[in-house]
């Protein structure tokens, strides 16, 4: 591997080992980071940095939260798994926490985000089998484009992005792509009796923080509603105050009927997911037709709750409405040619690059990495601030700084 600019001997050596031994599925910014605190992080030569990706929003209650950590120490010390072979005198607990939380009747815990995904489109088709009474094996579920719902087999038969799908055919039928943020689509889609599902991010995150016109989730739920399909809402980067309320549905006063949950329910720790819907849907899946080995394991339970509740007890959902809505202010006051969207909801933003060299995004993003703050650019022109939301009015105002120093190289 040749030298990368701009690094030390010391980094040089850890990306060195990762490309020799690991496999190339990422692209990562040349930085390597060994710990983390509140808003910030520091690489192996103990430079730091903002952190304005905070996890793909998995850290919204910044890194090593002490409460967080406590719980988890506490609880690894105590009994770590059990599978779901036997209970645990957590899970119920938690069942309880979280279904009251958010409001339904049930829980199904999975690990990663892309687990509670499969996971609601199994709930939509057995639903769709069972209740809504679809012929066997027609059942259909609409999804968007330029969506981003993970990496199994399944979740990139519906993907719109080529690099997901490219050779891993051959995929799983049943799914149909409509444009985002699109009502007539969604209505003539609808028509279809065999329809069980509408999966939606409410705010588009990969494809660059793309958040629909005002009115959009709720007229959507309303038709679904109304043709007997689930609305099922994929708030695993949306959720969890990032966008300024608990949920980006909040904003629309949309109650999903399959929510799924991920990433920040554990405040970064651990791969904790959830999928909560009412019993009409939950109880179609009897024992032994669906889990996961680690799913609702005890140190995921305790810690998820604390994780919710912090958001709750430091207001972060106030935090990141209000500032940003001066962080984007403050984004478009910068007023650089090469901005040419900003756009987003509470502290889930995202500006877009024009520029004629299609690299300047990512060189934008190392600039800013030597100024000390770190983002990535998304679909090669996108770059997204999702700083932890516990950041402060304070350090708001230094990262514009450091982001209008860095567009001003360009
Ligand atoms: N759904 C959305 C909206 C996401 O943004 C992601 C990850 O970025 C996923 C699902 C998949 O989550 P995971 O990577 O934990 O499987």
């Amino acid at each position: 591997m040749p030298a990368t600019k701009n690094v030390t001997s010391l980094t040089q050596q850890f990306l060195e080992q990762e490309e020799l031994y690991g496999a190339h599925n990422y692209h990562p910014l040349p930085v390597v980071l060994s710990r983390g605190k509140g808003v910030f992080v520091w690489d192996v030569d103990d430079k730091r940095y903002y952190d304005f990706l905070s996890g793909y929003s998995a850290i919204n209650q910044g890194h090593c939260h002490p409460r967080i950590i406590e719980t988890f120490i506490e609880q690894a010390q105590r009994l770590t798994l059990t599978s779901r072979a036997f209970h645990n005198d957590v899970l119920g607990e938690y069942a309880e926490f979280i279904t009251k939380f958010f409001g339904y009747d049930k829980v199904l815990p999975m690990n990663t985000g892309v687990e509670a995904v499969e996971t609601g489109l199994k709930l939509a088709r057995r639903w769709g089998y069972e209740v809504k009474g679809v012929p066997k094996n027609k059942a259909k579920i609409i999804t968007c484009e330029q969506n981003f719902h993970g990496r199994t087999i399944s979740v990139v038969s519906f993907s719109s992005d080529e690099s997901s799908r490219k050779n891993f055919g051959p995929f799983t039928p049943g799914f149909e792509l409509i444009p985002y943020n699109d009502i007539p689509a969604l209505q003539a889609a609808l028509q279809d009796s065999h329809v069980v599902g509408f999966l939606v991010e409410p705010i588009q995150g990969e494809a660059g923080v793309v958040v629909p016109d005002e009115g959009y989730l709720a007229k959507a739920a309303a038709l679904c509603k109304e043709a007997n399909v689930l609305f099922i809402a994929d708030e695993i980067q949306t959720g969890l105050a990032r966008t300024g309320k608990m949920l980006a549905c909040d904003h629309e006063d949309v109650r999903p009927d399959i929510l799924l949950l991920g990433k920040a329910l554990s405040g970064g720790t651990m791969p904790v997911s959830a999928v909560l819907a009412d019993d009409e849907i939950m109880l179609t899946i009897k024992p032994g037709d669906h889990g996961s080995t680690y799913g609702g394991n005890p140190i995921a339970c305790k810690v998820a709750m604390t994780a919710l509740q912090v958001l709750v007890d430091e207001k972060m959902a106030k935090n990141s409405q209000v500032l940003g809505e001066h962080f984007r202010k403050e984004l478009i006051a910068i007023n650089n040619e090469h901005i040419a969207i900003v756009r987003g909801k509470g502290l889930f933003n995202a500006i877009v690059i024009e520029h004629p060299d299609k690299d300047t995004a990512w060189d934008i993003c190392m600039v800013m990495k030597q100024n000390g703050l770190l983002a990535k650019p998304t679909h090669g022109d996108r770059i997204r601030f999702a700083p932890p939301l516990l950041i402060t009015k304070a350090q708001v105002d230094e990262c514009i700084g450091i982001i209008k120093k860095s567009l001003d190289n360009f």
